[in-house]
């Protein structure tokens, strides 16, 4: 039968673009945008010398809401989670584009601002099923959390007192998962997010300087809606920063100099890519730890949200273009 695109498998993972605006800064410094959204068309527009177009499951611009994003994006894989069934939220992109903004583990948000973690948080702790409507010997709803970071191909428990590694346990498949991982139950919205700055400051002991650290680490909330025997997981991650990935991936090599190229993400792009293509016969999970861990939540007919992050500044353009590529060939 030849392949129509109505016979053609549909791809559980969607992805969105979000630019956020100019910094002060950046403003100060001279840059200008060189990132343009077709909100109908759905799709980027990157202007140089040649323009560039890529198209997207929807796009966010400067001016959009946190609260729009996580009604599109995120708020349909909440309902799922709800359900019993596993999901991904990806927050990619080069340091300073937004993925702690967007992902919501920024300390210093305000509450309009507040992103991805606090509004699913919610959502779940309203929607978790009252234990009175649950069949007799399930009367166990509950929401919990377990916070972990991968470093250098390491996993470390962030809901710890201390940042020790954690020994990982080989699954069916090629799947693992961490050994002891915390895991704590959580009542409203404000004990989690402060299980989560927690967590936040014992990554932030790792390096003089979070951002440096967090530009070359991946963290990983996952967010556990159990109703009696059906456990549902929605996993929260703030990628490591991209930069450099691009380059990467077309000269081949894993390595170029004086960057840190991060094995997870160039396995993770390629785990999507042959995830979205129907015929693919091999998908390297066993690549990296991130891919790994994320097995189980990425296959199947699981649900998947990549949103790659732009930094808007003509100075950013290749790592901007290098984000919008990896990006489109991960739908
Ligand atoms: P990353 O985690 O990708 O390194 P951050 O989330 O830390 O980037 O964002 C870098 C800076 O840009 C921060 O000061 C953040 O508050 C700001 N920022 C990011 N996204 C937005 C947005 N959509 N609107 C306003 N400010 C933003
Ligand atoms: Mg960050």
């Amino acid at each position: 039968i030849p392949q129509t695109p109505e016979n053609v498998a549909v791809s559980n993972i969607k992805v969105y673009a979000r630019t956020r605006p100019l910094l002060q800064q950046e403003k100060e410094q001279g840059a200008t945008s060189i990132v343009t959204l077709i909100p109908s068309d759905k799709k980027v527009i990157v202007e140089d010398k040649a323009e560039k177009s890529f198209k997207f499951e929807n796009v966010f611009g400067e001016k959009a809401s946190q609260e729009e994003l996580y009604q599109s994006a995120v708020a349909p894989l909440v309902r799922k989670v709800l359900d019993g069934q596993k999901a991904t939220v990806l927050a990619y992109g080069q340091t300073g584009s937004g993925k702690t903004y967007t992902i919501g583990t920024d300390p210093c948000s305000t509450k309009d601002d507040e992103g991805i973690l606090r509004r699913a948080m919610s959502a779940l702790l309203n929607g978790k099923v009252s234990e009175e409507n649950l069949p007799p010997g399930q009367e166990d709803a509950h929401i919990s959390i377990s916070f972990l970071e991968v470093y250098n191909e390491v996993i470390y428990d962030l809901l710890a007192n201390s940042r020790v590694p954690l020994k990982t346990k080989v699954e069916f498949g090629g799947a693992i998962s961490a050994v002891g991982l915390i895991e704590k139950e959580v009542t409203n919205v404000a004990d989690g997010l402060h299980l989560i700055e927690k967590g936040c400051r014992l990554r932030s002991v790792a390096s003089t300087a979070l951002n440096r650290h967090s530009s070359r680490s991946h963290a990983l909330i996952y967010l556990i809606a159990q109703n009696g025997n059906t456990r549902g997981c929605l996993i929260l991650v703030d990628l490591a920063g991209a930069e450099g990935v691009g380059r990467a991936q077309t000269s081949g090599q894993h390595l170029t100099e004086g960057i840190h190229i991060n094995q997870g993400l160039l396995t993770l792009g390629r785990v999507l890519s042959s995830l979205s293509n129907p015929s693919h016969t091999y998908v390297p999970y066993r690549e990296s730890i991130l891919t790994r861990l994320l097995k189980e939540s990425l296959e199947g007919s699981r649900h998947t949200a990549m949103i790659a992050c732009l930094n808007p500044a003509n100075c950013n353009m290749h790592e901007t273009i290098n984000t919008l590529r990896y990006a489109e060939q991960a739908q």
